[in-house]
């Protein structure tokens, strides 16, 4: 019997020239429903990223080769309905110019929310990760509210970071479009934003602040009853590497040291806590459990 090595290097290349010549069609519709303790959770797939695998920063020799050239990630968001309340978790990308000029791979959650039967109306609390232009974007899309009655629950901190007067013209020069770019979105939005400070208990879901990727990054957990849930946003950035060796850095990451710090501390409280993980750049729809593997880790995708 043949049998045909397809390693991950040959299979992340297939995929990088399969989208190369398939131009700029989205992925699938990825929208899953899952019954986790006593809730239920729907998470929804925005789209993927291509990135180069130079931006996991630090990565040995070994980790890169099985990385491949380009890096297919997930760009996942979930929402769980509580009673009256139906919480969105992060907003996707959306379809700015920023964004569609850049990407165009990504903008699928107003689409997978329809496939679910969620009306975007519906939606009362958009509770953001980071204010990154990939989870924080979608809160706009077609140049308007895309939840025109939901409050959107930022860390202060975050927030004041990305929205301070001048930024758009001292930034980095490499960061000043995407600046400008949420300096727009922050603008559209700040009636409905309700800042938090510090640990945040928005009713079954709260906001515990995780800084490093960024000033403010948040993650979320969710109470489920039997079980909880731990959002993780940019804690982590691939299936894989992050897991198995969480020394590895992510060129985004704002202060890498605290993000390092960050990203072992809480893979550790999922591995020993029995928490269940949804981590937005895995791939959709992101679920799964965090093992302990020597001094690192694995993650699980839910079966
Ligand atoms: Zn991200």
């Amino acid at each position: 019997m043949t049998h045909l090595p397809l390693t991950r290097r040959g299979f992340l290349g297939s995929l990088a020239a399969v989208s190369a010549t398939a131009g700029l069609s989205l992925p699938l519709q990825a929208a899953e429903t899952f019954s986790l303790g006593d809730g239920q959770i729907f998470a929804l797939s925005d789209g993927t990223f291509d990135f180069p695998a130079q931006l996991w920063v630090g990565a040995s020799d070994e980790e890169k080769a099985k990385l491949g050239e380009h890096v297919t990630i997930g760009a996942n968001a979930y929402v769980y309905r509580r009673g009256e309340r139906v919480f969105l978790i992060d907003a996707g990308a959306g379809n700015s110019s920023f964004i569609t000029s850049r990407f165009q791979s990504v903008g699928r959650v107003p689409a997978e929310l329809a496939m679910l039967g969620i009306a975007r109306e519906d939606i009362t609390d958009v509770v953001i990760t980071h204010m990154h232009p990939d989870h924080v974007g979608g809160v706009i899309f077609d140049g308007e509210r895309t939840f025109p009655n939901a409050k959107i629950h930022i860390n202060a901190k975050e927030w004041e970071f990305w929205t301070r007067n001048g930024f758009a013209t001292d930034a980095p020069e490499g960061m000043r479009d995407m600046v400008v770019s949420l300096q727009e979105t922050a603008g559209m939005i700040e009636d409905a934003v309700v800042l938090q400070n510090g640990e945040a208990d928005l009713g079954g879901v709260m906001m515990q602040p995780a800084f490093g990727h960024t000033p403010g990054h948040n993650v979320m957990m969710i109470d489920l009853g039997s079980e909880r849930l731990l959002v993780l946003g940019d804690t982590v950035v691939s299936d894989h590497i992050h897991f198995e060796n969480p020394s590895v850095g992510w060129a985004l990451d704002a202060d890498p040291a605290a993000a390092q710090a960050t990203r072992r501390r809480l893979l550790d409280m999922a591995a020993t806590d029995g928490l269940i993980v949804a981590a937005n750049h895995v791939t959709a729809p992101g679920l799964g459990h965090v093992e302990r593997a020597g001094d690192a880790y694995r993650f699980v995708p839910l079966g």
